[in-house]
């Protein structure tokens, strides 16, 4: 038995008129995430991660973002499906971590609500899934408040 690790990254541009979404939970602000889907960044990194781990690939083969199906997805519906093809795989979660890089607005108000969303989509307990915020200290991309990025691990054990 050997511990499978992953990793996963994302990042989105801000847009007028776009919801901002980050791990499943509605964040209000007055710009959102621009992308095919909802935009959910963190949601996105979470998956590659785990697909990741799983050597499976990335979430741009599962998904397509040419693909009129996945437009306006909700990106914790597709997580979900990456679980259940972990699960098929015959490997188990263990843990997730992640981190999201924004400048504004704060995400400490909301830590608390991804994390329980993410938990439930995963089948995880909230012990094992942890959600850190940081800023781009007002440099590159993140730090100019151009978009957001997002960096998930994700550790899995084969299933017993
Ligand atoms: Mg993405």
């Amino acid at each position: 038995m050997r511990t499978l690790v992953g990793i996963g990254y994302d990042s989105h541009r801000f847009a007028d008129g776009r919801r901002l979404i980050l791990g499943g939970v509605e964040i209000p602000h007055e710009r959102g995430l621009d992308g095919h889907s909802d935009a959910d960044v963190l949601t996105h990194a979470v998956i590659d991660a785990l697909l990741g781990a799983a050597g499976l690939g990335d979430i741009g083969e599962h998904f397509p973002d040419t693909d009129e199906r996945w437009r306006d997805a909700d990106s914790v519906e597709l997580l979900e499906t990456v679980v259940a093809i972990v699960a098929d795989a015959g490997l188990e979660m263990v843990n997730v971590d992640c981190t999201v890089v924004m400048e504004a607005p704060r995400l400490g108000p909301h830590k608390q609500a991804i994390r329980a969303r993410l938990a439930g989509a995963l089948g995880l307990s909230q012990a094992r899934v942890n959600v850190k915020a940081t800023t781009g200290e007002q440099m590159g991309f993140v730090g100019r408040g151009e978009g957001v990025a997002a960096l998930a691990t994700a550790s899995l054990d084969h299933a017993g």
